[in-house]
């Protein structure tokens, strides 16, 4: 059993994706060629956005959100402490200072009233001015933008979704990709819309933004890339992942859907023994990762259990940003972020991808179940 199956999903569109790259190996345009504009057209049609930029990777597409805002030093940047580290990471990067928020226990995501505390309490720092906040919609479930985007207009505050494992999913009739001023995702080969290999893209309503992310994209270049009129970065989406994407993404809403059936599943069968995954009222998650939580001291031995019968299991993720030690200089002590750092010793992925068959899914609920 594999935990994310990207054989099966090769094996179901092979034909197509291997014409496609053909295409491209022929016409030999590797780099910005017509695929990727293709595709950027695609993805602003799907997500109901007015420009998608494609770029290499989703840490690329976080930094260079930050970068086309104007964010640097002397600025702060408010995120959630229950993340993949890239979400933080590229706060430093550009030279700001990243200030943390606990969770919700239910969702994962970024607590809203804790936020709004997070923004009064440094609204008047004399050491930092907080420009932006970076909501990060984990496993796929987006994070509650009907509450977070008004906060963030009402403060001042640039809003930037980190959509990275959310392709696909949505709040209402609003896609992930389509809240704040600039949304983000990844192209990672395990997230909802993978490529073969890295990449990602930048979102946005508005016309500056995008011009401004394409400048910084090609070396911050002006009317051509030999016409450099800012400091940029080389982040580009090579061709031959685009063509892939171009087929990839005719399939996303199929499995999503496989997805969403094998969670339902999961959550009647086990929703006893653990706590299940929770979507709010109008929310539906792209279901990156399907979580669950166990008490802490029962963790190991079910995992332990998982190994024994060859189910892969994994925890995303083992420690919350603010403990990792690349943020050692913050001196962020352990205790700051009480949710997070329960639920980082309580949460255990399994196997959700559209490819697992009835059979694979019965093994691994038994499993689970068997350890009672
Ligand atoms: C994967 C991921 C990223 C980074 O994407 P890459 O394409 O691997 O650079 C950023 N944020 C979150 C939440 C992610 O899961």
């Amino acid at each position: 059993m594999e935990f994310i199956d990207l054989k099966a999903q090769y094996q179901l569109l092979e034909e197509k994706i291997d014409q496609r790259i053909k295409k491209v190996l022929k016409h030999g345009r590797y780099i910005m060629g017509p695929e990727v504009f293709e595709l950027e057209e695609k993805l602003a049609e799907y997500c109901g956005v007015k420009h998608a930029i494609t770029v290499a990777n989703g840490t690329d597409a976080l930094q260079l959100s930050l970068m086309a805002l104007g964010i640097g030093p002397g600025d702060a940047v408010i995120t959630t402490t229950f993340s993949f580290f890239a979400s933080a990471e590229v706060i430093s990067l550009v030279g700001a200072i990243p200030i943390f928020v606990d969770i919700e226990e239910d969702t994962f995501n970024i607590c809203p009233e804790k936020l709004e505390q997070t923004i009064l309490k440094y609204s008047d720092s004399a050491d930092f001015k907080v420009k932006a906040v970076i909501a990060v919609d984990l496993f796929g479930l987006p994070a509650d933008y009907t509450k977070i985007e008004p906060l963030c207009k009402e403060h001042g505050l640039f809003l930037i979704e980190d959509a990275a494992q959310s392709f696909g999913a949505s709040i209402k009739d609003r896609k992930a990709c389509s809240f704040g001023d600039i949304a983000t995702t990844s192209f990672f080969p395990a997230k909802p819309l993978g490529c073969y290999g890295d990449g990602g893209a930048v979102f946005t309503g508005s016309d500056e933004l995008a011009e401004m992310v394409k400048s910084l994209r090609v070396h911050g270049m002006g009317k051509d890339k030999y016409d450099n009129v800012r400091i940029g970065m080389n982040s580009r989406l090579d061709t031959i992942q685009a063509a892939v994407l171009l087929e990839k993404i005719k399939n996303v809403e199929n499995e999503i859907e496989c997805r969403n059936k094998n969670a339902k599943n999961y959550n009647s069968r086990l929703n006893k023994c653990f706590h299940v995954p929770f979507s709010p009222e109008g929310f539906m998650s792209a279901i990156a990762q399907y979580t669950v939580k166990v008490e802490a001291e029962r963790r190991q031995e079910v995992l332990g259990n998982l190994g024994g019968q060859d189910i892969p299991a994994q925890i995303y993720y083992n420690k919350p940003i603010h403990l990792l030690d690349a943020f050692s200089s913050l001196q962020l002590v352990k205790g700051l972020y009480p949710v997070a750092e329960k639920l980082s010793n309580e949460v255990f992925s399994i196997p959700v991808h559209a490819y697992l068959e009835a059979d694979q899914q019965e093994r691994v609920i038994e499993a689970l179940l068997g350890v009672q």
